[in-house]
């Protein structure tokens, strides 16, 4: 087999394979235990729920999915990029994967879950990862946390 995959894309999907957990996952995980949110990675509802949803925040009643670019086809993402070898096989297989992406987060929406969907990319840089941990209360709650600054004020 050529090597159409960068290291980091084969050791995703090797990791997928082996059903273990992804870097950009710990990532997303650490994140969340900083900002104080619990959450499951391998509880009932990670089993049972449309989709085996990465992260489930019952009492938010939000599960969490965090998408590598390449296998799920982040449009317009640079880590996502058409293999040129086979290349209808992997259209049809990415499409695959966006739509049954896109059912399973109507099947939950459907059951009364907030989907959140995070991408590999945005936890790969430290500028990256800060931003998004600023912004994963908007993600989870719709709204952003109280500054320290802002509280100290009230
Ligand atoms: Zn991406």
């Amino acid at each position: 087999m050529t090597d159409i995959w960068s290291a980091e894309k084969r050791s995703e999907v090797m990791s997928r394979i082996r059903g273990s957990d992804t870097k950009p996952e710990l990532q997303v995980r650490s994140m969340l235990h900083r900002l104080g949110y619990r959450f499951t990675v391998r509880g009932p509802k990670n089993k049972s729920l449309p989709g085996r949803p990465d992260l489930v925040l019952p009492k938010h009643r939000v599960v969490v999915f965090v998408h590598g670019c390449f296998w799920h086809g982040h449009a317009g993402c640079p880590d996502f990029k058409m293999p040129k070898s086979r290349t209808d096989w992997w259209t049809a297989k990415i499409e695959g994967n966006r739509a049954r992406d896109a059912r399973v987060a109507n099947e939950l929406h459907c059951l009364g879950w907030h989907v959140v969907t995070l991408w590999a990319c945005a936890v790969k840089t430290r500028g990256a990862r800060d931003w998004l941990e600023a912004r994963l209360p908007v993600l989870i709650e719709g709204k952003p946390r109280k500054s320290v600054a802002k509280v100290a004020e009230e």
